[in-house]
């Protein structure tokens, strides 16, 4: 019997896994195109370049889109502690915290990437780097595809490119633009799992400072979101992951957006103003009044922020200087202006519509023979290794189904 072919677009998290399972069928032969000049190369980039791979709670929910319930089946049907043995018989130990959320053993991204590009040298899969599809056609037999002036054919096809987050490691338009003219709709795209601007004067200076955070997200005053975990502030808002759990949808639509910022999530506000009276009573200069309890740099802005100026030392407080201290440290209230763009995204919220897919092949509805998996579809999870497994299980469910001999 001929060989099917089974092409692949993208050489991303999805795109490898898609190859690997399609490849598991020694009668296909697998050809990923990968526009890079290496595989995976935001796969590297990911969990700070450590890969949080993973997170065994994916299976109870923790996605988002116009059809959240799309996900369920193909999580089901490869689970994350199945995905994390697939890893195990690839070669590649993992650890699993406390959170649910996964890591390599090795703590490093690119074990991740290599123990992928080793296990797809095998004979019936033709990796070609630096091959960026531009056109896809639909012919009797199956596709043909071409870029960069060379022409691949196909009886099945793999759309694996990705989404429009994180452009400098690979995010691109491109799997939307490739499915739209084969008949597929998106809905909007929007950046997720972003920092968010604020218009504090105060943020200058804060660049780089890390803390354990309360956060709120305020819309009109009221609480749109929260979390704790540790937050990062930047030249132009906030960040870190407490703010990547909460910044889905944050901005978008009307209404006055704030965070409300509690620094010291641990203490009561009993506890906080004790510690403000101790001070007071001290010779401590006023601007070291937080010293020894937050970062250094934040510390003096809170007491700037409070308002406390011309003071050389604690001792001369006012009550109401005092309260007001109190106050920024464990309710500062910021504005939001807008999410940062794609760029600074790891994840696009939106994509093209899983209505037009079958959620238990990842096949078209529209175009029998194609498949498309991971992000370029309307699917995005939450911060903790939740986009990563919908790139396992949705590949893997694409690539075995695309695999199969008979249509
Ligand atoms: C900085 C950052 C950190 C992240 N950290 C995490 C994390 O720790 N945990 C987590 O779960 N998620 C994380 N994510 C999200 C996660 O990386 C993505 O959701 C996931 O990689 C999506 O997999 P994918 O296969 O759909 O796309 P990708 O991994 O982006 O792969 C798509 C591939 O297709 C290629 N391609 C695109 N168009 C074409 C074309 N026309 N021709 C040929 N090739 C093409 C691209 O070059 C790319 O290699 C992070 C994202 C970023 C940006």
């Amino acid at each position: 019997m001929k060989a099917m072919t089974v092409g692949i677009i993208g050489a991303g998290a999805s795109g490898m896994a898609a190859a690997l399972a399609a490849a598991e069928n020694t009668n296909v032969n697998v050809i990923l195109l990968e526009r890079q000049t290496r595989v995976g190369r935001k796969l590297q980039a990911t969990g700070n370049g450590r890969c949080n791979l993973s997170n065994i709670h994916a299976e109870s929910g923790g996605y988002h889109g116009e059809q959240p319930a799309f996900v369920l089946p193909v999580i089901k049907a490869f689970p994350p502690e199945t995905t994390l043995q697939w890893f195990s018989d690839l070669g590649l130990y993992t650890v699993t915290e406390d959170s649910g959320k996964v890591y390599p053993y090795s703590d490093q991204a690119n074990s991740v990437v290599d123990i992928l590009r080793l296990n797809l040298q095998k004979p019936n899969i033709t990796l070609k780097l630096g091959f960026e599809v531009e056109k896809i056609q639909k012919t009797e037999a199956g596709f043909v595809i071409s870029g960069n002036g060379e022409t691949v054919s196909c009886d099945k096809l793999i759309v694996a490119c990705g989404g429009l987050a994180g452009s400098k490691l690979g995010g691109t338009m491109s799997g939307y633009k490739l499915l739209a003219k084969l008949g597929h709709k998106s809905t909007k795209l929007r950046p997720s799992l972003v920092q968010i601007k604020t218009s504090w004067g105060g943020i200058n200076g804060l660049k780089g400072v890390r803390t354990n955070c309360f956060v709120q997200i305020l819309r009109d005053g009221k609480v749109f979101a929260e979390s704790t975990g540790e937050l990062q502030l930047t030249e132009q808002g906030i960040s870190g992951p407490v703010v990547f759990e909460i910044s889905r949808d944050v901005c978008y639509g009307a209404g006055e957006w704030t965070a409300k910022l509690d620094f010291l999530p641990d203490w009561t506000e009993e506890q906080v103003r004790q510690l403000v009276e101790n001070r007071r009573a001290s010779d401590l200069p006023m601007e070291e009044l937080l010293t020894g309890i937050l970062h250094n740099r934040l510390g003096r802005v809170l007491t700037r922020t409070a308002g406390v100026k011309g003071k050389e030392f604690a001792r001369e407080l006012s009550n109401r200087e005092a309260e007001e201290m109190c106050r920024v440290v464990k309710g500062l209230e910021i504005p939001l202006t807008e999410p940062l763009g794609m760029d600074s995204a790891q994840v696009t919220a939106g994509g093209v519509m899983t209505e037009q897919f079958n959620e238990t092949t990842m096949e078209s509805r529209i175009v029998p023979g194609l498949y498309a998996c991971g992000e370029v579809l309307d699917i995005d999870g939450d911060c903790g290794g939740y986009n990563l497994q919908w790139a396992w299980s949705s590949g893997r469910m694409a690539g075995l189904h695309a695999g199969k001999e008979s249509r």
